[in-house]
Order: C-alpha cells, then structure tokens, then sequence
C-alpha cells in the first residue's frame, strides 16, 4: 500500500489502489484487495461520463476532468477493488505499474499477463 501511494509522490494511504485487511482474526491471516484488470469491466459500464475507459488487455483508465464522483463504480467492482480517495474525492484506479508487486517481500503479488481463452473454438 505505502509502495502505490509513494509512486504518486503523496504520503499516507490516501491514493493507494491497493488495500490489505484482515481476514477477521490472526489465524485466518489477511486479504490484498486490488484491481483483477477484468474483461469488459463492470466498473466502467456503470460510468455516467465515461470517465473509465476499457484498456486494452483488460482493466480500466480513469479520466479524471470527466468524473462527477458518483461512486458508481465502486459499487460495481466485484472485487471491492475501487478505493476512494477523499483527497481528490475520485475513485483510485490501478495503473497496473506493477510496482506493489516489486516491494512485496513475500511475492504475494505478481503482476502476470494471461492468455484468453476462447472457448467458442474448443
Ligand atoms: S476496478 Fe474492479 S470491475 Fe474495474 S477492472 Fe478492476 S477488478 Fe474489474
Ligand atoms: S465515480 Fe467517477 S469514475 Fe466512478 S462511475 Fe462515477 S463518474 Fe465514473
């Protein structure tokens, strides 16, 4: 979490895209929250303005000028995976930089390109 907001330049965990909780209790460990880069992503089809652009290979853009901080996307993700920064009153939308990945000491995260499967042709 500190890694993404440090990528920014800001400080706290205000702008991270990514969020670690508990999974409720010491034993049952803990939960990384954070963008899948879906196909066709339900987070944008619910943007008003079109401020979530689809990219390329999965996962979204945010426009940042065109946003009107609905809130609908985060209620959309199904991951849970769109933060909210009350700084800028906008939603924290993964970059896909990859850089949490790099300063994970336990390589829980990966940052990996997968291939498409398409099922119509099997
Ligand atoms: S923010 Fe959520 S819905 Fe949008 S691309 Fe990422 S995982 Fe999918
Ligand atoms: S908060 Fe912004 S990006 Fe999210 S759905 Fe609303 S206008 Fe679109």
């Amino acid at each position: 979490m500190f890694a993404c907001v440090r990528r920014t330049g800001s400080g706290g965990l205000d702008e991270s895209c990514i969020h670690v909780r508990s999974a409720g209790g010491i034993r049952k460990g803990f939960v990384v929250i954070v963008c899948r880069a879906c196909i066709s992503p339900p987070c944008a089809r619910v943007c008003p303005t079109d401020a979530l652009i689809e990219r390329e290979g999965g996962g979204v853009r945010l426009k940042a000028d065109l946003c009107i901080s609905c809130g609908n996307c985060v209620e959309a993700c199904p991951f849970g995976a769109v933060l909210w920064s009350h700084s800028t009153n906008k939603p924290q939308i993964c970059i896909y930089c990859g850089y949490c990945a790099d300063y994970c000491p336990y390589d829980v995260l990966a940052l990996e390109t997968i291939e498409e499967v398409d099922h119509a042709s099997e």
